[in-house]
């Protein structure tokens, strides 16, 4: 069981073990807004219901910009696995601009791409093919990026996610 921690702005902040936030509760560093209450914690002889969501008494500063690192798997999950030329289902990611001709590992030049697409494009630019993108590549935002583990959200966390986004 994991707990989404908020911080004192109610910014998701980070996803912890329920451990880790009964430890924050118990030293006064932060409150419980959810609970979960179909799992309780047992601690001698009391039962306790898990933290599903905790925010900090304190605001903690964090770096403002946080950029997420590309991966395969994040092209994927931000195209929703949709090929970017025709928009069905996509396994691979295509440089736009082909790696062998100068294009970079960026979210920008990166799209989710199906099989086939991919093998017919080739080495070969969208405008070459006469083919046009149906999305703008960007990198991701939004606090499911950021917060690692929160792309895995348990169901209470979801109006908090949201609220960031
Ligand atoms: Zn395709």
């Amino acid at each position: 069981m994991r707990t989404l921690v908020l911080n004192a702005g109610y910014e998701p902040l980070a996803v912890v073990s329920f451990k880790r936030a009964l430890v924050l509760v118990m030293n006064d560093k932060a409150n419980v807004i959810e609970h979960d209450e179909n799992s309780p914690v047992w601690a001698a002889t009391d039962a306790y219901d898990r933290p599903a969501v905790i925010v900090l008494t304190r605001y903690v500063r964090v770096p403002h910009v946080r950029r997420v690192p590309v991966t395969r798997r994040g092209v994927l999950r931000r195209d929703a696995h949709r090929c970017a030329y025709c928009g069905r289902n996509a396994t691979t990611i295509d440089h736009v601009q082909p790696r062998s001709r100068g294009g970079a590992d960026s979210w920008e030049n990166l799209v989710a791409a199906c099989v086939r697409c991919n093998n017919v494009k080739s080495d070969r630019t969208p405008q070459e093919m006469g083919w046009t993108l149906r999305i703008r590549p960007e990198p991701p935002r939004g606090a499911t990026w950021v917060v690692r583990g929160s792309e895995r959200a348990e169901p209470s966390w979801g109006p908090y996610l949201e609220m960031a986004a």
